[in-house]
């Protein structure tokens, strides 16, 4: 036997009991002849003491951190004055009688016993010794406290796990696939699912009524920070269901699991607020809103229709809107502080911006001259806006304000502290557009995916003004992220092949790429949704961590490069032959 206790784990009551204890050194010193170390494992820290004058003990006093030691000895109370409250066993000391060394250590690139900044990619390379550190044990015990409760509950009412393919076909969620050859049949790929959506709604078909699955969905994608190219989703899906019950269901999981592993969190509110997509929009500027603070967006335009302000007679003129947020209490920043502002709105897209500082001594800003008193007058009445506060305006395309405005409202939620972190504020979007028109490729990309329902109301604008029509997908969102998408699904043959025609799918492509789904739905298929939660996203802000590689146990870097496993790398001549790839390289740029 390794040990008889974890290091965590000793408390008074094992006053006077032989123990042997087996972990690593976490910190280690000597003191007055005798030595003193930290041994550590998964569930916690002990001291242990010695002597190393003793025969058999010299090795305490060698062993350097992070080695790995098996420890024999007893348990006693630690002298008067050497109690550490702030340990769970800091009543204790285990006196050592036997010392064994399982496995010494190199010294370490980094410190495990500290929470430093350390490089990230040094973090990444020596991984599973990032992992040792604390807060990486905490965030993986989240995790799977977080995946065991959403088994558990699903479990509990009839769902069951079932596992989908790897190797299978595109299945688009609006990324670029990542392909694998095939060995077998020269010249062509399975595709890695972008997530599990066809094979569950195939499942469906299938009568399985409820379905999940802990699922990992591949996306070649660029990587921000809360993105990697292989991600884990909740995927769920139901039958027989209107948008309501796929709702309910997911609110009742989250409301129960916060209240039962994160109970120093707090739900903004119960039952969680709904948002249409053009309400969340007009709000916030956005459709995954940060709500629990306000600087909501105003739209001015109607009380600028008559401004002398060229820079507000173009925009409204042009098609554009006049919008702003009013920031409490920034009435006094400086003029850097405002040119700072308006570079940073130059990167949200915005041509500038104008602001209206309402100090004590009267209206200032970079819009104050133009800006007539019943004007300044008529923002305060409609935005609530008071002395003290500063008002930012963008004017410019709708999209563009609003993007400009929403990313605003963020800075100075982290710049003034607005939103309290141990506050969990979901709520719902829903109501999506079905379309968006894409510039790029001018053409009709899905908002969701191509398997989302239309609204029914909505059919007869597929021939005549398709970026209206909306359609029965929502998301569901949580302190300014997306942290779930999902939608009632098309079962009707005639409008999955609707839908992929608008999108610019020829017949062909429809049937090689779709056909067995459509085929599939031919055979009775009932109605069906359900929807995906973003589980590296939500442990992330449970865990109150800024970006989901924090939350993953090995997860790539923003290159998209694991730099412990050095992969991506090459393949070897055999294989490609193997697999009838000839490897053609980029053209070296001569810059
Ligand atoms: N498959 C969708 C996604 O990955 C989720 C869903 O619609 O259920 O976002």
């Amino acid at each position: 036997m390794y040990k008889t206790h974890t290091c965590g784990e000793l408390r008074s009551a094992h006053i006077g009991q032989a123990v042997t204890l087996a972990g690593w050194v976490h910190r280690q010193r000597d003191h007055g002849g005798v030595t003193f170390i930290d041994l550590r494992d998964r569930y916690g820290l002990v001291q242990i003491v010695g002597d190393p004058a003793l025969p058999g003990l010299e090795v305490i006093q060698d062993a350097r951190q992070e080695w790995v030691l098996q420890i024999s000895g007893e348990v006693r109370r630690r002298p008067a004055g050497a109690e550490n409250p702030n340990l769970a066993t800091g009543e204790i000391e285990v006196e050592v009688k036997q010392c064994q060394v399982l496995n010494p250590s190199k010294p370490l690139p980094f410190l495990i016993n500290k929470d430093e900044d350390i490089d990230e990619n040094v973090r990444l390379k020596y991984r599973y010794l990032d992992l040792r550190r604390e807060r990486m044990q905490k965030n993986m015990v989240l995790r799977h406290k977080v995946i065991k409760f959403m088994r558990d509950y699903l479990s509990e009412r009839e769902f069951i796990e079932v596992e989908t393919p790897f190797l299978f076909k595109t299945t688009p969620e609006g990324a670029r696939d990542f392909l694998v050859p095939s060995r077998m049949q020269p010249g062509t790929f399975y595709a890695l699912p972008q997530s599990p959506q066809q094979l569950k709604q195939l499942l469906m078909v299938a009568g399985v009524d409820r379905y999940f699955q802990i699922a990992r969905c591949m996306r070649d994608e660029d990587l921000r920070g809360d993105r990697q190219l292989e991600f884990t989703q909740l995927d769920l899906e139901m039958s027989f269901v209107e948008r309501d019950d796929v709702l309910d269901l997911v609110e009742g999981l989250f409301t129960d699991m916060v209240k039962q592993i994160l109970p120093e969190k707090r739900l903004l509110a119960s039952p969680w607020p709904r948002l249409t997509h053009a309400e969340a929009v007009e709000r916030y500027g956005s459709d995954k809103p940060d709500m629990r603070f306000g600087m909501e967006v105003y739209n001015l335009g109607d009380i600028f229709a008559g401004s002398d302000f060229r820079v507000f007679q173009m925009a409204l003129e042009s098609g554009g809107v006049i919008k702003c947020i009013v920031a409490p209490g920034c009435s006094e920043y400086t003029r850097k502080e405002v040119d700072a502002l308006t570079e940073f709105a130059k990167t949200q897209g915005a041509k500038g911006l104008a602001t209206l500082a309402l100090s004590a001594e009267g209206v200032r800003g970079t819009a104050q001259k133009f800006i007539k008193p019943e004007e300044v007058e008529a923002i305060q009445q409609r935005t609530g806006a008071k002395t003290g506060d500063l008002v930012l305006f963008v004017a410019d395309s709708n999209s563009v304000a609003n993007k400009t405005l929403s990313a605003l409202r963020l800075l100075f939620r982290d710049k003034l502290n607005l939103a309290d972190p141990n506050l969990l504020a979901f709520a719902w979007v829903v109501d999506f557009p079905m379309f968006e028109w894409s510039e790029e490729e001018q053409k009709w990309d899905a908002a969701h995916h191509p398997f989302t329902m239309p609204k029914m109301e909505d059919l007869p604008k597929f021939e005549t003004d398709p970026g209206q029509i909306l359609s029965d997908a929502y998301d569901m969102v949580l302190n300014g992220y997306e942290t779930a998408s999902g939608s009632i699904r098309i079962h009707r043959s005639d409008i999955q092949h609707k839908v992929f025609e608008l999108l610019g799918l020829k017949d062909e492509e429809i049937q090689s790429k779709f056909g067995h789904l459509i085929e599939a739905f031919e055979y009775g298929a009932p109605p069906h949704g359900g929807m995906a939660p973003g589980i590296d996203r939500l442990v992330m802000i449970f865990a109150d961590e800024p970006n989901i590689r924090e939350v993953i146990a090995f997860p790539k870097n923003q290159a998209g490069r694991d730099v412990m496993a050095e992969a991506p790398s090459p393949a070897s001549e055999r294989q490609l032959q193997e697999l009838h790839i000839r490897v053609v390289e980029p053209e070296k740029s001569d810059k």
